[in-house]
């Protein structure tokens, strides 16, 4: 379809009235619909928002100012607004079954941030897993503010089986008596024994941080173990699996929720983003229904069923499956490193990223299926999905061919009707 085409449908659009009187920067995002409607979304950190969601991220709701709390705030005119920012926090408890939920934090590094303003000091020690086994940067990366106003201190996963090593979680817990443990990962494929984590945060006298980004989707749908009932703070981002708007959020005990609330305002953030909190509260009420459910366990079977035709196809997966959404693979059997996959994936229109992997110096895939299980794909396209990708990275197919085939395959799953 021609971006001309596409400028004329969406006339009595929003976009409509963008196209009007800015079509240069209209043109841009009706490229990008384009780029994600017309190739494989497999980036395990994305999802596509419902139209719900991206109504009430277009809303002037955007317009007003909110410093502070429903009831507490530094401006005036926030009574509508106060509604929704209680309507977010109350789905977001009953959701959860969290006694304090914070909807603010604009992202998940925020919610890290503010996570460890409520509980440390610079130059306390904290232990997480360490950057290249899959800790997020705000898990002590130098290039970060955590590695540099703390003391990290990383624990891995078994270069064989890709496993946390928990022995080692231990040893090093009862080392270095960190002031907070960190559980959660960028790429781990697998469930965490957040209970085991309880048991040795309480053993050292620690706070347990659980950075629930990636899996927190999949608790909202009954398809993960969840964190809250072992972590004295639960951190996560909106959306990912979980399928909101771009943002953070942060889950924890009542006896913490004004430190955790001052240390999002007015410790790290100033006013409360309104449109994105309604969009927020509108997430998490699509993610409260037995659909949303649905979608978790099928993200998950699809995962499992994706991970099962790349093996079959001589990746190395790693863990060998898959808990998650979540995939990563060694493409080396196939004759390329990750990096080098990465970008002949990409000119075939299969968008996903590399990552480190387990066991050495070399770079994997990292996949996920949250994105084209919300557009309606199962396991039968995964498999179609591993033979392409196995296919252009032998070198068996080439770019303009696989793109047409990947074309083929995406347009019959469109994320939004047209
Ligand atoms: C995605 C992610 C984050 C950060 O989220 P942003 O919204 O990009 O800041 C933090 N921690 C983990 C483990 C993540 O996967």
């Amino acid at each position: 379809m021609s971006v001309t085409r596409d400028l004329i449908e969406a006339d009595d659009s929003m976009l409509g009235v963008l196209l009007r009187q800015d079509p240069e920067l209209a043109e841009i995002l009706l490229a990008e619909r384009r780029r994600q409607s017309t190739t494989l979304q497999l980036i395990a950190a994305e999802n596509f928002t419902s139209p719900a969601v991206l109504a009430a991220l277009g809303s002037p709701l955007a317009n007003k100012y909110a410093e502070g709390y429903p009831g507490a705030r530094h401006h005036g005119g926030c009574e509508i607004v106060d509604v929704a920012e209680r309507l977010a926090v109350e789905r977001a408890r009953d959701l959860f079954g969290a006694e304090h939920a914070n909807v603010q934090s604009h992202s998940g590094s925020s919610a890290v941030l503010a996570a460890y303003a409520a509980l440390l000091r610079p130059g306390d020690t904290v232990l997480a897993l360490g950057l290249p086994y899959g800790g997020h940067l705000t898990h002590g990366s130098p290039a970060n503010f955590s590695g540099r106003w703390f003391d990290f201190v990383g624990y891995g996963v078994d270069a064989e089986t890709g496993l946390v090593d928990y022995d080692q979680v231990r040893t090093l817990a009862r080392t270095h008596r960190p002031k907070a443990i960190v559980c959660g990962s960028i790429a781990y494929p697998r469930h965490l024994d957040y209970a085991f984590f309880r048991d040795v945060a309480d053993e050292v006298g620690a706070y347990l941080v659980a950075d629930a980004a990636h899996p927190i989707g999949l608790v909202a749908g009954g398809a993960a173990p969840s964190p809250v009932p072992y972590a004295d703070i639960v951190c996560a981002t909106t959306h990912k699996v979980l399928r909101g708007p771009r943002g953070g959020m942060i889950l924890c005990g009542g006896e913490l929720a004004e430190r955790v609330d001052r240390a999002v305002f007015p410790f790290t953030q100033g006013g409360a983003q309104m449109h994105t909190i309604a969009a927020k509260a509108v997430a998490f009420g699509e993610a409260a229904t037995p659909a949303y459910a649905a979608y978790a366990h099928q993200v998950i079977a699809n995962a499992r069923a994706l991970a099962a035709h790349l093996a079959a196809e001589g990746l190395v997966v790693t863990t060998g499956g898959t808990d998650t959404h979540l995939i990563t693979a060694d493409p080396a059997p196939l004759g390329v490193d990750g990096k080098t996959a990465r970008g002949r994936l990409a000119a075939a229109g299969i968008v996903l990223d590399c990552c480190a992997l387990p066991h050495g110096d070399a770079r994997g895939l990292r996949l996920g299926t949250a994105a084209v299980t919300t557009q309606g794909m199962g396991e039968r396209e995964m498999r179609a999905v591993a033979t392409l990708l196995a296919e252009v990275l032998r070198g068996g197919a080439d770019a303009a061919a696989a793109r047409n085939d990947v074309r083929d395959l995406v347009t019959e799953f469109p994320p939004y009707p047209e």
